[in-house]
């Protein structure tokens, strides 16, 4: 996996992150909103990007700019090298075993709708694809649309009240018809961590493949593909303080190498005539058209800065920040958590009594507090708590200690506003 970076900290002195000096490579947080500074914690929904992602774009469009894999001038190879090196930070990040297994996409969304496009030919009537009731929009509704294509069965493991996966349900769900397991390694709804190693040797014991979607997890936990024996792992650069508009599809090698092309285009194909086409080789095959250049090298330059600091000092810092958010939380009357699993990160969801999210979501941003009040593309989850929202907070490697205490302070003054 990446290695950890111990910096200049001893190493018999626990690691810990200097986010003062830290802070200080995300220039978007230096503002104040409605006179008050900026505390972001809508991380969950897209990440800050540090000042090296930033210039790393600019030299790209400003010195390097060409087309991928089909010029022989230099600024056409200097390019192609730039975003190759990227795949193979991307690989060495997850630690998948080959370049050829990481596919740059648009982000998680196109990830998991390429694999039920081009996967999911291999379905027939019968057949059941199994998720969780926890699930993002973007892993439901590309198995809906490929169970009314297929004739195949959308079968949902259910979750308990404090937002974990039922795992005794999970593999009751299993069975020789499933073909293919999809779930997510962290709810972006409910911070529920879900132990997919362990649903993926269950699910693979029945004989399905597995799509882990990891939109969420990897900005919070280290992620080896390998360790985890997933066959699709689905992310996005955005997430991971990376670029918009640039995402990751891994899979093994194999599963990649027998499934067909998911768009025709440019750089997808070896051969093209009228009575016939070939296609191109992994991972080209999968990558129609001119990619997202410029993304997939921020995206490297976030992976390499995420190194620098360590993933798992980011992760302690951040697990840190959430223990102390619920403790208080769970001072404030009238507040109701939602999602109290035991492997939890990164996120505090939350409702007030008597307050409609949107609400309390105007208040904190009259405080300078970036929250996201609403179903969080997790409609399913809502409708299990009866809810129609809720209002996130999400931190993530910048946020801080004092960000908590104005949090806490902005949700009592909306207590009080609507109270
Ligand atoms: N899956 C999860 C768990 C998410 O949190 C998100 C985004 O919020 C997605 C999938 C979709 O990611 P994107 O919109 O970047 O494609």
């Amino acid at each position: 996996n990446a290695p950890v970076n111990q910096g200049t900290v001893r190493r018999d002195s626990p690691p810990r992150l200097d986010v003062v000096r830290l802070r200080q490579d995300f220039p978007i947080l230096y503002q104040t909103v409605h006179g008050k500074p900026l505390v972001y914690l809508d991380n969950a929904a897209t990440s800050q990007k540090p000042r090296s992602v930033i210039e790393t774009e600019t030299r790209y469009y400003g010195e390097i700019n060409a087309n991928v894999h089909r010029g022989v001038h230099t600024l056409s190879q200097r390019a192609t090298d730039a975003f190759e090196a990227a795949r193979d930070t991307v690989r060495r990040f997850i630690n998948a075993a080959r370049h050829e297994e990481i596919v740059f996409v648009r982000g998680t969304t196109e990830a998991i709708n390429l694999v039920a496009a081009s996967f999911g030919q291999r379905l027939q009537p019968g057949d059941e694809i199994l998720i969780t009731e926890m699930e993002h929009h973007s892993n439901i509704v590309p198995w809906q649309l490929l169970c009314e294509r297929s004739g195949a069965v959308l079968r949902v493991a259910p979750i308990d009240d404090t937002g974990e996966l039922k795992l005794d349900e999970f593999a009751r769900l299993l069975s020789p018809a499933t073909r293919l397991v999809a779930v997510t390694q962290l709810s972006n709804a409910l911070g529920t961590v879900n132990p997919v190693r362990q649903l993926i040797e269950l699910a693979h014991a029945a004989g399905a493949v597995v799509l882990v979607d990891g939109a969420q997890a990897v900005a919070h936990r280290p992620v080896d593909v390998q360790a985890l024996d997933c066959d699709f792992y689905a992310f996005s650069g955005h997430k991971l303080y990376g670029p918009t508009g640039i995402g990751v599809l891994y899979g093994k090698g194999a599963l990649l190498e027998s499934m067909p092309p998911y768009q025709g285009g440019g750089d997808m194909i070896r051969q093209v005539s009228f009575a016939g086409t070939t296609y191109n080789d992994l991972p080209y095959k999968f990558e129609a058209g001119t990619p997202n250049i410029a993304g997939a090298i921020g995206l490297g330059a976030a992976i390499d800065y995420l190194n620098t600091l360590g993933l798992p000092v980011v992760a302690a810092h951040e697990q840190a920040l959430l223990a102390a958010a619920t403790a208080q939380a769970m001072q404030i009357p009238g507040l109701r958590l939602i999602g109290t699993a035991r492997d939890k990160a990164s996120i505090l969801a939350f409702t007030l009594e008597g307050v409609h999210p949107h609400d309390v979501g105007t208040i904190l941003d009259l405080e300078g507090v970036a929250v996201r009040a609403g179903h969080h593309c997790a409609m399913p989850v809502m409708a299990h708590f009866g809810l129609p929202a809720t209002v996130r907070a999400s931190f993530a490697l910048y946020n801080t200690a004092e960000e908590v205490d104005v949090l806490m302070h902005a949700i009592r003054k909306a207590r009080e506003v609507f109270g």
